[in-house]
């Protein structure tokens, strides 16, 4: 199966080379990075000329729908383009609906496991689109990853994607805070974390991912908060939660909360580099006031 792959960065260049080290004929672009060891195009169009299969990892919407504009025309009729970036759901639908005009399928698989599951394949893909092409497409999610859900119609992949963010974003800080109201009421954070890890409170942030160094198992935390998941990427799947909230009209007080935190964090304090877990050294210096 020929394959031709746009969007070759910190996540795009590993799922492409190991679909290619799979013994895909994968052909890739980008506007930026050339990863060695990868069949290149030097244009969008090239990479996509014969391909069964199109798959793009960018940075987000309005880029993918100037990519989706350039080559859709280009593409074979009955081919499936496959959008794995992390997209508002507007972009995605849009893109869905001038594809089905040119006869092409389209998937929305945005992924969880960053770049280490990228590297490894073990991504997991939370696809909306229609059933066949998610057929079609099983094999390649099996090289890329672990784990593929369908999750309904275009968009509600990314929709899926938004929604687990926007709790995570939640409930990380929600356990960040309590760390650093524990500290202030003297109870120690091994205690803290034993009872909250087995008690009503708890949650994959404190369980699996625990913000306090040398507490629950090891995470970003224990290496001075190095991503991991940095800061910068929550605030944009946030931002996205809230945009995607405006436009169905939900009412989603603690997303809007947690992204306006992550802000800050990000924009004001000039920590988007660092593990989105960090918030808890951040709480842990502040007062009320
Ligand atoms: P990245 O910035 O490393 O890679 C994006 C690549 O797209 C860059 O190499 C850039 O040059 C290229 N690009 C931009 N415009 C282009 C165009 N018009 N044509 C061709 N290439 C173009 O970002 P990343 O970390 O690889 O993330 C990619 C997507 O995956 C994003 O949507 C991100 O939100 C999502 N994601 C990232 C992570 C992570 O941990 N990095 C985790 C989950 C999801």
């Amino acid at each position: 199966m020929k394959i031709g792959f746009i969007g070759l960065g910190n996540m795009g260049a590993p799922m492409a080379a190991n679909l290619a080290a799979a013994g895909y004929d994968v052909t890739g672009f980008d506007t930026v990075a050339a990863p060695e060891g990868l069949t290149l195009a030097k244009t969008a169009l090239k990479a996509v000329e014969g391909a069964e299969i199109v798959i793009t990892m960018l940075p987000n919407g309005a880029i993918l729908r100037d990519v989706a504009a350039e080559i859709l025309p280009a593409m074979r009729t009955g081919s499936i383009l496959l959008d794995c970036s992390t997209v508002d759901v507007a972009s995605t639908r849009a893109v869905a609906e001038v594809a089905a005009k040119e006869g092409i399928a389209t998937l929305d698989a945005p992924v969880s496991g960053g770049i280490g599951g990228a590297q490894g394949g073990t991504l997991t893909f939370m696809v909306g689109g229609d059933t066949e092409a998610f057929e079609k497409a099983g094999p390649l999610f099996d090289i890329m990853g672990q784990k593929a859900v369908h999750c309904g119609a275009a968009g509600n992949g990314q929709a899926a994607k938004i929604c687990n963010n926007m709790i995570l974003g939640i409930t990380m800080i929600g356990t960040c805070e309590a760390f650093a109201l524990a500290d202030k009421l003297g109870l120690n954070r091994q205690a803290m974390f034993d009872v909250v890890s087995t008690s009503s409170g708890y949650s994959w942030s404190m369980n699996a991912y625990c913000p306090a160094p040398g507490i629950g198992p090891k995470s970003p935390s224990d290496n001075d908060y190095t991503p991991g998941f940095a800061a910068a990427l929550m605030l944009k799947d946030l931002r996205l939660s809230q945009e995607a909230a405006g436009d169905a009209d939900a009412d989603t007080p603690l997303g809007e909360a947690a992204t306006e935190l992550y802000r800050m964090f990000v924009e004001d304090e000039g920590q988007g580099a660092k593990d989105f877990s960090a918030m808890l050294p951040r709480f842990e210096g502040r007062g009320r006031g």
